[in-house]
């Protein structure tokens, strides 16, 4: 490269920083700037385009355009050139605009007489903040070196205007992370919670974009280079990695071994930028290809690079994870994405959790949801936007965050939970008493619980035992498997607080959705439907023996409810269930004590269990449906599926039919049934379990109030006819008929 465009691009960049150290209003500034672009470069025109909105790009600045068409021209994403560029985060560079395809005349602009165009990305690692045009009579195509040029011009923009340089009232450029913004994203937990952000990860700001002394600079970052390569190679080396991880992490070496990676950034520093900002220009252009590429490995590889660049970036600013910030009161944890032990490192601290990522069966949702904590997830782009301490409401519900709210927006959402309070209040009062229905039918409500912490509320709700205590949370959580006696002490802890209530402990439930750290994993084309739950534990029962063993010590002597997971058929029923009575009888000769009563169950997820053979309902001591599997599986539509997922109404009359021939079956051998899918707390669903006959129905805790409630207002036996005369009109769902029945019930 020449040496006398790296000395120009220097030379304009501190020109740039002069005008940026003056004090003076945005839009000044922003005029100085256009101005200062357009001589260095030797171009008619410079311009500054920046988003108003997320899909508005607003012409802020301008020489050599009409002045008369600055905060007037406006374009839509994708419209015109300058849209191309916002949209794509890729440089335009044309020697005939007019001739390209999607070009856009501007009238008031003037625009028409300039052939060559030059228009890149103002973006602040992915954050989209506007874009830089030049623009020549000459139709000539820019070099390379001037294109290099500008980008580096434009990203020394998007670091100032983080830092707040273009801001004002004089309609220069809304002030970043200060503004309103909502996001909509889907439910991960339901529930409503008020807060400050905090930030799992926070930004690291760069306040130095412009260095003066390239070598210094140099020097800096291939120090920092050189720990990250390291810091891979020492976590390379250690032990207990597993071939995913491992992969990974060779992925982040080939990156940190990289020369173009290196190369780039020290040209980007001859030119003129600082260590840090070099690497977020390379991490801005990463994230930018991310967006473009439809290929999910190469995605990966981009989301590799940008892990690799913040590693870099708080190896240069010093600044880590913990940066010494106070944890606000009332937080709400924002972040792209979290593990699940992470999450309950945070516990029930945390009023709220926003993830840019995430999935309604990820481990941190099944967390969020044993925690009852509110949780949004896929926040699309939620970490650019929120600082810590800001404020922000996040609506479990209906899956949105305000961040920054406005006053009206605030008062409305306190509204909503403080209606959610009183309602609270209402069941707690009903707290002592049974979900009896008008007809005198009396419905067993018990709680889902999956930690330790979730026992106090077997108090509070008023549930009769817990229905469902998943127990792959403890295997979840750790990075190795646990031991015996730490699931004998747990157990044991969960049944002493629990008091003498029935707890179903469910046997490990793992695969599918939930992968043990360290397990290895299972490429299957189809997880769902793969190597999971009691499959897993009857192929390899070792850990199905120890967890048993774990429980019959918890009890000593204590009565015993053992549940297996996605029973598919008669004898792998019988067959888990032989291992347990197999245990019972090894402890008894070890001396211990062996459960007073044991009762041992099966859980119907699947629907050929609804047709196994009478032996099976004849040896199970109960069965418990798990609707969000058998759901899934009835209409064949995956419940992490968010296109599919709500698609089929569990109140759909060829469901529920389903569910009365389980009804049925259980009747003929007086096998007692209960329901422990999600569905079981939503009242309007659980209303029509009951009705159906399912005389037992376990939730999360905070649904027990709501569900008794509406149990209690109603009759039964007059439900059941609702849904039976909406099957015989030919109706596709009992929804519509049992709401309108139920809108004409006192209250
Ligand atoms: C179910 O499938 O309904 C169930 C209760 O189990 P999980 O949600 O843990 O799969
Ligand atoms: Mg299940």
């Amino acid at each position: 490269m020449p040496e006398r465009t790296e000395s120009e691009s220097r030379k304009l960049l501190r020109r740039l920083r002069d005008v940026l150290a003056v004090p003076g209003k945005g839009q000044d500034r922003l005029d100085a700037i256009t101005h200062l672009i357009a001589d260095s470069m030797g171009t008619e025109v410079c311009s500054i385009y920046l988003f108003r909105d997320e899909d508005t790009l607003e012409l802020c600045a301008t020489e050599g355009l009409k002045k008369a068409a600055v905060h007037q021209t406006r374009m839509k994403l994708g419209e015109g050139l300058v849209g191309r560029v916002a949209r794509t985060g890729q440089p335009v560079n044309t020697a005939n605009a007019p001739a390209e395809k999607g070009f856009r005349y501007m009238p008031e602009t003037g625009e028409e007489i300039f052939s060559s165009f030059l228009g890149v990305p103002i973006q602040r690692v992915g954050e989209k903040l506007g874009v830089l045009v030049v623009q020549s009579r000459t139709g000539r195509l820019f070099s390379e070196d001037e294109v290099y040029a500008v980008e580096v011009v434009a990203m020394v923009l998007a670091e100032m205007t983080e830092l707040g340089a273009f801001t004002g009232d004089d309609g220069a450029m809304r002030a970043l992370h200060k503004q309103p913004a909502m996001f909509r994203g889907a439910t991960g937990q339901e529930g409503a919670a008020e807060g400050r952000v905090w930030l799992h990860e926070p930004r690291v700001v760069v306040t130095n974009p412009v260095a003066d002394d390239p070598l210094t600079e140099i020097d800096r970052i291939r120090g920092a280079v050189g720990e990250l390569r390291v810091s891979i190679e020492d976590l390379l080396e250690a032990e207990e990695l597993d071939k995913e991880q491992k992969q990974v992490l060779e992925a982040y070496r080939m990156f940190a071994q990289s020369r173009g990676w290196l190369r780039r950034m020290e040209e980007d520093i001859m030119r003129g930028l600082s260590a840090e900002a070099a690497v977020e220009k390379e991490q801005s252009a990463a994230r930018a290809r991310m967006e473009q590429v439809p290929d999910a490995y190469l995605r990966e590889r981009l989301q590799d690079l940008d892990d690799l660049s913040n590693r870099l970036l708080r190896i240069l600013t010093g600044q880590g994870a913990d940066t010494g910030a106070q944890m606000p009161d009332n937080p709400v944890l924002v972040a792209r994405n979290i593990g699940p032990a992470e999450l309950l490192d945070y516990g029930r601290k945390l009023k709220g959790v926003v993830l840019e990522e995430g999935s309604v069966g990820s481990h941190a949702a099944i967390v969020a949801r044993a925690l009852a904590i509110p949780l949004v997830i896929h926040a699309a782009r939620i970490t650019g936007e929120a600082l810590n301490g800001d404020h922000i409401l996040v609506d479990g519900d209906q899956g949105i965050v305000h961040l920054r709210p406005e006053e009206t927006v605030a008062r409305a959402f306190r509204d909503k939970i403080a209606m959610q309070a009183e309602a609270q209040k209402r069941y707690a009062s009903l707290r002592g008493l049974p979900a009896q229905a008008k007809c005198g039918t009396t419905i067993h409500l018990h709680m889902n619980a999956g930690l330790m912490a979730d026992l106090p509320s077997l108090e509070g709700s008023g549930a009769e035992g817990v229905g469902l205590f998943r127990t792959e949370l403890q295997f979840l959580i750790r990075n190795k498997m646990p031991q015996r006696a730490e699931l004998a002490a747990l157990y044991a802890r969960v049944m002493d607080a629990a008091g003498g209530r029935r707890v179903a402990f469910r046997t490990l439930d793992i695969g599918s959705d939930k992968v043990l750290p360290y397990m290895k994993p299972n490429d299957e084309p189809n997880p769902a439907m793969g190597w999971r739950a009691l499959r897993v534990g009857l192929d390899k029962p070792g850990v199905l023996r120890m967890q048993v063993q774990a429980l019959i010590r918890a009890a000593n002597g204590r009565p015993l409810t053992i549940m297996f997971p996605f029973v598919t058929e008669h004898g792998e029923f019988a067959e888990a269930r032989g291992h347990v009575l197999r245990e019972i009888h090894r402890e008894k000769s070890l001396g211990h004590r062996v459960p007073e009563r044991l009762e041992i169950g099966a859980m119907c997820e699947t629907p050929s269990l609804a047709f196994a053979p009478q032996a099976f309902f004849e040896l199970t001591d109960f069965v418990s449906i798990g609707g969000n599997d058998l759901k899934q599986f009835f209409f064949a539509a995956d419940r992490e599926n968010e296109r599919v997922r709500r698609r089929y109404d569990t109140l759909n009359l060829s469901f529920l039919a389903f569910l009365e021939q389980i009804v049925a079956r259980c009747a003929v051998s007086d096998t007692p049934l209960s329901f422990c899918g999600e569905d079981a707390g939503r009242p309007i669903e659980a209303l029509a379990l009951a009705a159906l006959g399912i005389g037992t129905l376990s939730m999360r805790p905070a649904s027990v109030g709501p569900v008794k409630a509406l149990i209690r207002r109603v009759d039964l036996t007059e439900a059941r006819a609702v849904i039976d005369r909406a099957r015989a009109e030919g109706a596709e769902s009992a929804r519509p008929a049992l709401m309108d029945w139920l809108a004409a019930q006192p209250e």
